[in-house]
């Protein structure tokens, strides 16, 4: 089973999928964990050359879109097609939908063009459930800001910018309702992860 959680700065994806892995892995399960980018050696690095630049020596949108697609290449093909074969759950920390909403809706490049290279980056791996912690940017991005990971780059991103992408991300989940879960950040963190949780079993249910 693959399980991606996506969402805005600071709705809680990390806390929520520590959860989930370890309920599982209490039931016994086999779990493994990973993130994009830079889940890899390889894509820690692309990560530096993403997220730890400058931004007068950010990457071009195109080039940061091709970026995040050789981490994502790299990232199922070494670990999360591999995992999967051998029954692990992988619980990923973004996933193709990110690149749709921060590359397409938030730097305009064409989401159709941006689709079609994951796609290819993949080899068409889907995930069979996407949770959705949606959280309004201007929380979001102060409760990043308190944890005090406001780089740079998200201060040169706009509140528009992060608006687009939230209803980037909504988007995709409204037009694939089934593979879908879509919670509200701001609800308390337990109540989040026990809808998790029970959407998870239904689908591990035989
Ligand atoms: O989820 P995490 O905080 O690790 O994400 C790191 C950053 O990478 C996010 O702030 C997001 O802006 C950026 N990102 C992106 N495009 C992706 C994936 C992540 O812009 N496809």
């Amino acid at each position: 089973l693959f399980v991606v959680f996506e969402g805005g700065e600071g709705a809680g994806k990390s806390t929520q999928l520590a959860q989930l892995a370890e309920r599982l892995r209490a039931e016994g399960r086999d779990v493994v964990v990973t993130r994009e980018p830079g889940a890899t050696d390889i894509g820690e690095r692309i990560r530096a050359l993403v997220l730890e630049t400058t931004t007068d020596e950010a990457p071009s949108p195109r080039a940061e879109a091709l970026l995040y697609a050789a981490d994502r290449a790299h990232h199922v093909a070494t670990v999360v097609r591999p995992a999967l074969t051998q029954g692990a759950v992988v619980i990923s920390d973004r996933y193709v939908d990110s690149s749709l909403a921060y590359q397409g809706a938030g730097r305009t490049l064409p989401v159709d063009e941006l689709s079609w290279l994951s796609s290819w980056a993949t080899g068409g791996l889907k995930p069979d459930l996407v949770v959705l912690l949606d959280v309004d940017p201007r929380t979001g991005l102060s409760r990043v800001a308190e944890r005090n990971r406001a780089a740079d780059r998200l201060e040169a991103e706009s509140l528009a910018f992060h608006e687009r992408v939230r209803y980037a991300f909504l988007d995709l989940a409204a037009a694939d309702p089934k593979r879908y879960l879509v919670l509200d950040a701001g609800h308390p963190a337990e109540q989040i992860a026990e809808r998790v949780a029970r959407r998870v079993a239904e689908l591990l249910a035989p």
